[in-house]
Order: structure tokens, then C-alpha cells, then sequence
């Protein structure tokens, strides 16, 4: 606590404020005054973050602004909202700091690169909220923090309090605004942390294009030779998983950019899903479960505080929020080269796209844009069914541009570093959900360290007939049949007709994206082949 320090210039009055407080002061606050916050039995905090345990995509809104208007992509995600009714939930926001007995400001920066470095305030209510994002941006040292100075942006976290139902524009009393002129943005009614991170990470996806600089929704790492690989891929994917490689330095585990000089993480922790963790599929994750460790919504035994990873009542989007190093190894400070090899991650529900595959760069764009995934029980409120999903540059909900202007970023870059892109099946293989399984983790870092050691440099290819994809027809440590899907499947008419069903899904989903790509990256999507006519 300091004396000094104060909160006046946004209104607040608050007079007990904890700024870049300790892990045990933090520790010893929040299981002292947040109901449910207990300790595990490996020393991480365990908390609960009310009746919201994943983000809430549909209750954000972003102020529509003369300054940054044209450059926004309005619509479903990036929905307009007026100044006025931004300064309604703004004020709501102030005035339930106001009344809060004590509060947190975490004092951080977003960004490894000190070219691209943001100064980020989170000001909070809770203990948790403050341990939260102390893990996930980047702490500044003594020093740094002596000289901050004013930040550049400001989150002002009255989650605990909801928005007003008759407040226009609002649809719910969850809200998530974002201000990018008064550099603020604003959270009522949700306490889930994930908006903290995710409201950052927009913020660096609107800034960035403005400097050439692609932000992009993946993970990275490193290999000894210095060889860089992104993993782009929805939530569920496997980003964070397939990240943490003992074999590579982690660069980072879902929020990159990448400039004219190489690559940088946005952030300065991980926050990996704990559902069935365990030690021997993810021992890095596992590991990295310690003392400052945050548990979001996980259940617990009374007595033993150990946790079971596998009890899914509260949510099935339990998490691990921890700094970078608590991971043994990692890239230290968080920025490398250019990539060599870039991953995109999907988790096809379907059981029809190959577990790897070798694109073109036409099919690298056709694919980013398309974004596809199946979601299973996710991030996202309310989802607890399988079902396709596209969703632009493999993070829309993040996205403030239109998807072609991250698209034209990366498609520029990876021809100008020649980088070679894949695209990794992490979901179901001999059949669809309910009927087939899914893949084998331990098949699919086969995959990936294959391509990290070059072994697809010498084997044969075969091409998937209407994705047009190269599939390698060999895989150390991955038995040969599971590398064509129709193989795996039992009933081989069932498997024409579920292609056939997702074919026509990215046919109807690219349209909308037709007139403003150019015809080759079009072309590059999939055909509807004859043979696909049961
Ligand atoms: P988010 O954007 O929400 O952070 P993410 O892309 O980081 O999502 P992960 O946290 O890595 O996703 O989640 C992948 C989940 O799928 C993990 O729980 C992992 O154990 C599980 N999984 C099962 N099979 C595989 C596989 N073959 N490859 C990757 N992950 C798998
Ligand atoms: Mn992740």
C-alpha cells in the first residue's frame, strides 16, 4: 500500500489503494475477502469468478470515433456505441470504485518489443483481478515502475457491478467497452479476467496495422537453431498446449505481433485451460500449477486441496493463469526472429481435414481468413454443444479491422520470409464427434516436431482432393493410417458425405471475403468434387 499514490485524476477517491502489491500480500487479500478463494495443495490460488466463467463476445461494444471510424470493421463484433452512452457506463464504473473499500491497480506493460511497448493501468475490485493480470502482462521492474509515469491505456474493471438493462445499447448487464480515444476501456458485470487480457490484446490489434505490425491471436516458440513457429488457432485448439515443447523456448502462449524485425509476445504469462489436465500429457502446464499460480473455477477436494481437473460442474473453461517462467524453458526476453513455420491449429469435429498438412501461401490466406474450427465446450458462454465455426484470422472476436487487412499483413510477410504454412487437425479422426475420437496429443506433437525436424522434407504427398491440401503420407512416431482421415473412418459413404457437408460450409462461409481477396487466394479454397456426389 502507498500513501502517495492515487486515483483522483479519473474521480476516484478510494483512499487504500494496492498498486503492483506481492504475490502473498495479494494472496493474503484475496482469501481473506473474496468469498471461495481458498489455496491448493501445490500453493495456487484458487478463486471463482461468479456466474460469468468465460468471455461475453455479444455485450462488447467499441465507441464509434471520427478519428479511428474508417479503420474499424463495424458489425456483429466490433459493435458502434455512442459517446454518451460510453460515459453513462464509464460514470456507473467510477462510482462503484468509489464506494469500494479498498482497490487494486496493476501497473504493467503490454509487449516484449520496447519499440511497441503500451503502458496498460488495470484498476480492480478484487485480489483475484490484480494477481490475474500481474501474471499476463509484463511486470515492470522497481525502476520501470518509479518512472511509469502516466499509462497509455486504462481498464477500469467495475465487473462486479452490472450495467443498467435500460442504458441504450445495452442488451444484457454484462458490458465491455472500448474507448480507443479516451484510451480507455470499461467492464461491467463480468468478472471473468479473460476480458482484462482480451481488451488489451484489441487494443494492440486496432494499433499495430497503423505501424505495418501484424498482431496475431497464437503461440509461439523456438527452436536451438533459432527457428520460429506460430500456432494460430481458435480457443480449444491447442495453442497453449502444443506451445509448451521442453524441445523449444516458449516465446509466448496467444497474443504475438509480428514486425519488420521478428517476433514479439504481447504478454508476460500463460493461461492454459486446466480441463483433464495432467502430468503426463502436459507436464510443463502441470508444473507451472505452483505458489502465484491463479486457479479460475476449478473444484477442489474439502479437505486435501487437491484439485480434480477432470470435474467440470462449475465450468468446463477452468484455467491456469501463471507468469511465462514458471515454464522451464522459455525465450527470455520474449521476442525472436521471423517465422519459419507456421501452424495453423483447427479442431475438426468433423473427423474430415487430414492431422497435417502442407499449404500453399494462397491456401495459408484462404485459411487464415476462413478460420476455421468446430467449437466444443469452450471459452465462450453458452456453448456446450460441437458445431463449425469460422471465425476471421482465427480470432474475430478480437479483431478491430476488417480480416483482409491482417490477411494482406500476413500474406506479405510470409512470402517475404518464405515461410511455410501447415495446417493441423487437432480434433476428431475416425469419424465425427460422437462417433470417432480425438487425436491422439502425443500423435500430434509427433507431427510438429516432424515438422520441426524437417522430416517432411523426403517423403511422399498426397493431395486431399477437395481441399487441395498436401498430406505427407509418412510421420515418425504416428501410425501411417492415421494421417488420411478416410482411412480412420469405418463407414467410408458417411465420410464422403460429412466432407461434402463441410465443403459447402467453407464455400457459403468465403463469400462473404470473395470481393475483396484476389482470385487466386479464392481459387485456393476447396472444390466440390464429383466424387463427393453420394
Ligand atoms: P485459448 O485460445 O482458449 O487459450 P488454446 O488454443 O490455447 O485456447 P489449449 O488451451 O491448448 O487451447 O487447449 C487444447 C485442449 O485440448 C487442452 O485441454 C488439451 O489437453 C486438449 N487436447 C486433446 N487432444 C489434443 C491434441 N491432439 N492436440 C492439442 N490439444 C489437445
Ligand atoms: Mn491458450
Amino acid at each position: 500500500m502507498t500513501t502517495t499514490f492515487n486515483l483522483k485524476q479519473y474521480g476516484i477517491n478510494t483512499e487504500t489503494i494496492y498498486r503492483n502489491s506481492s504475490v502473498p500480500v495479494l494472496y493474503e487479500l484475496g482469501l481473506r475477502l473474496e468469498k471461495g478463494t481458498a489455496i491448493s495443495d501445490v500453493g495456487a490460488l484458487m478463486t471463482y469468478s461468479g456466474h460469468k466463467t468465460g468471455r461475453s463476445p455479444k455485450d462488447k461494444r467499441v465507441v464509434k470515433h471520427p478519428d479511428s471510424e474508417k479503420h474499424i470493421d463495424w458489425g456483429d463484433i466490433n459493435i458502434a456505441l455512442d459517446e454518451h452512452t460510453f460515459m453513462v457506463n464509464h460514470e456507473r464504473a467510477i462510482d462503484y470504485l468509489n464506494i469500494c473499500d479498498h482497490l487494486y491497480v496493476v501497473d504493467a506493460f503490454a509487449g516484449w518489443d520496447p519499440k511497441y511497448r503500451l503502458k496498460i493501468r488495470i484498476i480492480c475490485t478484487r485480489a483475484y483481478h490484480a494477481l490475474f493480470m500481474q501474471n499476463m502482462l509484463i511486470m515492470p521492474t522497481a525502476e520501470e515502475l518509479a518512472n511509469f509515469g502516466e499509462p497509455d491505456y486504462v481498464v477500469l474493471n467495475g465487473g462486479g457491478f452490472p450495467a443498467n438493462q435500460y442504458t441504450s445499447n445495452m442488451t444484457s448487464k454484462t458490458s465491455i467497452d472500448v474507448n480507443l480515444e479516451r484510451k480507455e476501456i470499461v467492464i461491467l458485470g463480468t468478472q471473468y479476467a479473460g476480458e482484462m487480457k482480451k481488451g488489451v490484446f484489441s487494443i494492440m490489434n486496432y494499433l499495430m496495422p497503423l505501424e505495418n505490425v501484424l498482431p496475431m491471436h497464437c503461440s509461439a516458440n523456438v527452436g536451438e537453431n533459432d527457428d520460429v513457429t506460430i500456432l494460430f488457432g481458435l480457443s480449444g485448439t491447442g495453442k497453449t498446449t502444443l506451445s509448451a515443447d521442453p524441445k523449444r523456448k516458449l516465446i509466448g502462449d496467444d497474443e504475438h505481433c509480428w514486425t519488420d524485425d521478428g517476433t514479439f509476445n504481447i504478454e508476460g504469462g500463460c493461461y492454459a485451460k486446466a480441463i483433464n489436465l495432467s502430468e503426463e500429457n502436459e507436464p510443463d502446464i502441470y508444473n507451472a500449477i505452483r505458489f502465484g499460480t491463479v486457479l479460475e473455477n476449478v473444484v477442489y477436494d474439502k479437505n486435501t486441496r487437491k484439485v480434480d481437473y477432470t470435474d467440470t460442474s462449475i465450468t468446463q473453461n477452468t484455467r491456469a493463469s501463471y507468469p511465462i517462467d514458471f515454464i522451464d524453458n522459455i525465450q527470455m526476453p520474449c521476442i525472436a526472429g521471423h517465422p519459419e513455420n507456421i501452424i495453423f491449429l483447427t479442431c475438426d469435429a468433423f473427423g474430415v481435414l487430414p492431422p497435417v498438412s502442407k499449404l500453399t501461401p494462397e491456401q495459408a490466406s484462404y485459411h487464415f481468413i476462413s478460420g476455421y474450427t468446430a467449437k466444443v465446450a469452450g471459452t465462450e458462454m453458452g456453448v456446450t454443444e460441437p458445431q463449425a465455426t469460422f471465425s476471421a484470422c482465427f480470432g474475430a472476436a478480437f479483431m478491430m479491422w476488417h480480416p483482409n487487412r491482417y490477411a494482406e499483413l500476413l500474406a506479405e510477410k510470409i512470402k517475404e520470409h518464405k515461410a511455410t504454412a501447415w495446417l493441423v487437425n487437432t480434433g476428431w479422426t475416425g469419424g465425427a464427434y460422437g462417433v470417432g475420437s480425438r487425436m491422439k496429443l502425443k500423435y500430434t506433437r509427433a507431427m510438429i516436431d516432424a515438422i520441426h525436424n524437417k522430416d517432411f522434407e523426403n517423403v511422399e504427398f498426397v493431395r486431399d482432393e477437395e481441399f487441395g491440401f498436401q498430406i505427407p503420407t509418412t510421420c515418425p512416431n504416428v501410425p501411417s493410417e492415421v494421417l488420411i482421415p478416410k482411412n480412420t473412418w469405418e463407414d467410408k459413404e458417411a465420410y464422403t458425405e460429412v466432407k461434402k457437408k463441410l465443403v459447402n460450409l467453407f464455400v457459403e462461409n468465403f463469400k462473404q471475403f470473395e470481393a475483396g481477396v484476389n482470385e487466386e487466394i479464392v481459387k485456393a479454397g476447396p472444390e466440390v468434387d464429383m466424387s463427393l456426389q453420394v
